[in-house]
């Protein structure tokens, strides 16, 4: 992959070429939907619909929705606060996290963040598909 130029979304977003990544096992035969956490910004998880504080049921519901591979297939629950049908991408998540078959990753990028409106839309229409910005700390 050629590296972008000085002009590309990308580039402005401080997203270097070698930093797309594909959810795939060691060898790279398996794809599959991750969870793409926040590391040490993680602030817990909401329901979507009551605002209920959910961490200690999320973590089961993780458990329970995770593949052998580690990967996720079927993503859809049901709140435990107030029967609500949702999925696992969708909970509100405090700081942002989400579940994807790849990401877009810098390291010490060279702008502020979380990037802004226009940068992501620029990605956006790049791609042709809606973004999550995690922004996480190891
Ligand atoms: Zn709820």
């Amino acid at each position: 992959m050629a590296a972008p130029s000085s002009t590309s979304p990308l580039y402005r977003a401080g997203i270097s070429s070698d930093s797309v990544r594909t959810c795939s096992t060691a060898d790279g035969t398996t794809f599959g939907t991750a969870f793409i956490d926040p590391g040490e910004n993680w602030c817990g998880v909401r329901c979507p619909v009551c605002s209920s504080d959910i961490e200690d049921w999320w973590g089961n519901a993780m458990d329970t929705a995770a593949l052998p591979d580690g990967y996720f297939d079927a993503l859809a629950v049901t709140m435990p606060c107030c029967s609500a049908q949702t999925d696992l991408n969708s909970l509100d998540y405090v700081e942002a996290a989400g579940f994807a078959s790849y990401s877009l990753v810098t390291t010490d990028p060279e702008c502020e963040l979380p990037l802004p409106p226009a940068s992501l839309q620029a990605l956006e229409d790049l791609l042709g598909t809606d973004l999550r910005q995690v922004i996480a700390r190891y």
